[in-house]
């Protein structure tokens, strides 16, 4: 019998997930079949046991349902517990629910491919919501001089740095905590979707400097487009979508599928 996974949404119908693990699934010879499932707001845990239940063997969850994913789980990985949050879920072989997060991996994976040294680096994260806290392990981990988290509300950027402040050097605060330069800034908060760009000061980019934002769309942000005036390389988070989808597929799979190809198909279709 074929494999069932998904992505878990509400609303999901905009998600590129179905056509990133079909490429996937291709590419590597599995027989997998992958949909997009629009899960009621009030019963997720029911949702995923009754997916299971018909043969579902692992599932992508976005959102926003990542916290109540983390919370049906039988058994999370060291990053999940971190992160307070679930992407992938993986369903044993004895029936118990394992739950991961791979946003960070899939992130600190695509900066690397850009050829961005993350040891050594000024690193400045704009939000602190769910996928800021999902990405900061890996992040620290990978060795920056310093990480400092700022947000529109400071005091969840500031418990949100406390929360990590064993894995590096890392401080939180507000907007107008934010002294340049950096070499690296990535922007974490959903204020692109809104067409808005948080209030930073001018000289924030040091020399050959880098920006990220993890919005992606046809268009660049507002973000890359300031980050581009203000002499930085500025680069959208289609790659990290592509690499943490990568990172889920070996978690159910075992193999790790080329990204390159599929983060291409994916541009050329937004
Ligand atoms: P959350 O809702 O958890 O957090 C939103 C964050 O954005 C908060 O820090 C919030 O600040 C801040 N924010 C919202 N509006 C504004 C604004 N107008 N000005 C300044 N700050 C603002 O969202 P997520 O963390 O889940 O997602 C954040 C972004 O990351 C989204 O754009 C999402 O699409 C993207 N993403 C991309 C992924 C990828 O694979 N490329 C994976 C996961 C997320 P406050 O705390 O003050 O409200």
């Amino acid at each position: 019998m074929t494999d069932r996974y998904c992505v878990f949404g509400n609303p999901v119908a905009h998600s590129k997930s179905p056509m990133i693990h079909a490429a996937f699934a291709e590419q590597t010879g599995e027989d997998i079949d992958y949909t997009a499932i629009e899960a009621p707001l009030d019963d997720f845990a029911n949702t995923w046991r009754a997916f299971a239940a018909q043969g579902g063997r692992g599932a992508n969850v976005t959102v926003p349902f990542k916290e109540e994913a983390f919370r049906l789980c039988d058994e999370l990985s060291p990053r999940a517990r971190r992160a307070g949050a679930v992407n992938t879920l993986v369903l044993g072989d004895d029936g118990r629910t394992r739950g991961d997060t791979t946003d960070g991996v899939g992130l600190v994976r695509d900066l690397a491919h850009h050829g961005v040294r993350l040891g050594g680096a000024r690193v400045l994260v704009l939000g602190a919501g769910g996928a800021v806290r999902g990405v900061l392990e890996p992040l620290l981990v990978a060795g920056p001089s310093s990480v400092l988290v700022a947000n529109r509300t400071a005091a969840k950027a500031e418990a949100l740095a406390a929360d990590f402040r064993d894995l590096g050097e890392i401080r939180g605060g507000g907007f107008d905590a934010v002294e340049g330069p950096f070499d690296l800034v990535i922007n974490g908060t959903s204020a692109s979707l809104a067409g808005e760009l948080p209030p930073l000061p001018d000289d924030l980019f040091a020399e050959d400097a880098f920006a990220y934002d993890m919005m992606y769309g046809a268009e660049p942000t507002v973000f890359l487009r300031w980050a581009t005036e203000s002499g930085a390389m500025a680069v959208d988070g289609l790659g990290m979508l592509v690499e943490q989808a990568a990172e889920s597929f070996l978690l159910w799979r075992g193999k790790s599928p080329a990204t390159g190809p599929v983060r291409e198909t994916l541009r050329r279709s937004l």
